[in-house]
């Protein structure tokens, strides 16, 4: 994973480690299940198609030793 160094201190998504202004850090998209696009009414979620579903995904920090 390709790394920068950081301006401000931060945490490691997966190790939770500190990391450090200066220190090089990587940053990764995870999954945190799925969103919803469907708005054209109230019905319950398990009656709302499958296409109306998309990813959500984040942008997580990752340590230097994770991302190596
Ligand atoms: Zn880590």
């Amino acid at each position: 994973m390709k790394t920068k160094r950081t301006m401000k201190n931060r945490e490691c998504h997966i190790c939770d480690a500190a990391i450090l202004k200066g220190q090089q850090y990587g940053q990764k998209s995870v999954s945190l299940g799925k969103q919803c696009s469907w708005s054209a009414d109230q019905r319950p979620t398990d009656q709302i198609p499958s296409w109306a579903w998309s990813d959500y995904r984040v942008k997580v920090d990752i340590c230097a030793g994770c991302a190596a």
